[in-house]
């Protein structure tokens, strides 16, 4: 099955130069979203994840589906100020300013072994700022997995030291 021809690209959004990977287009399609989300279920299977992360908010729409289908918990990463019981924070940087994400203090136990679900690796700043969250929580990151990479912003160099998956490649 073509994942690709499915993700829509939209030039000049949200700004000029940006080529959107609308993945819209291919969560619509029945048999895309199914085809997807089995293909990382057998990364994560192969990387014995006891759960998987994923942040806001089209990081929920693969990593809660994928834990699921595997049977394990989905743990969110959210913008600073969403998540209401006690949490661990990290700041990172954006293009322009910064961001703070936030987890649960008691969403991930000390040796859990974690995998980070998103829809698209770019710069890797939000995947390693995950990674550093659930670290702190005393998770251990065995794997990273993407619908989407874009291979030339080398975000996987960012994440190196980490296994990485990605389904579809620009
Ligand atoms: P980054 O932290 O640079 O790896 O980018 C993280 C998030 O930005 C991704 O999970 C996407 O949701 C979004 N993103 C960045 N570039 C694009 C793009 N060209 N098309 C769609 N989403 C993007």
């Amino acid at each position: 099955m073509n994942l690709k021809e499915k993700i829509r690209v939209i030039p000049d959004f949200p700004e000029k130069g940006i080529r959107f990977k609308d993945i819209t287009t291919l969560l619509q399609d029945a048999g895309s979203f199914h085809h997807a989300i089995d293909e990382l279920a057998d990364y994560v299977r192969g990387r014995q994840a006891d759960v998987i992360v994923g942040p806001e908010a089209r990081g929920f729409v693969i990593a809660a589906p994928l834990a699921y289908a595997l049977g394990k918990g989905f743990v969110p990463v959210r913008k600073k100020g969403k998540l209401p019981a006690e949490t661990v924070s990290m700041g990172y940087e954006l293009e322009y300013g910064k961001d703070i994400l936030e987890m649960h203090k008691d969403a991930i136990r000390p040796g859990q072994r974690v995998v980070i679900a998103d829809d698209l690796l770019a710069t890797g700043g939000t995947t390693l700022t995950a990674i550093k969250l659930v670290e702190k929580l005393g998770g251990i990151v065995v794997g990273v997995a993407f619908l989407i990479e874009l291979t030339y912003l080398n975000g996987r160099e960012k994440l190196s030291g980490y296994d990485v998956l990605s389904l579809v490649q620009y």
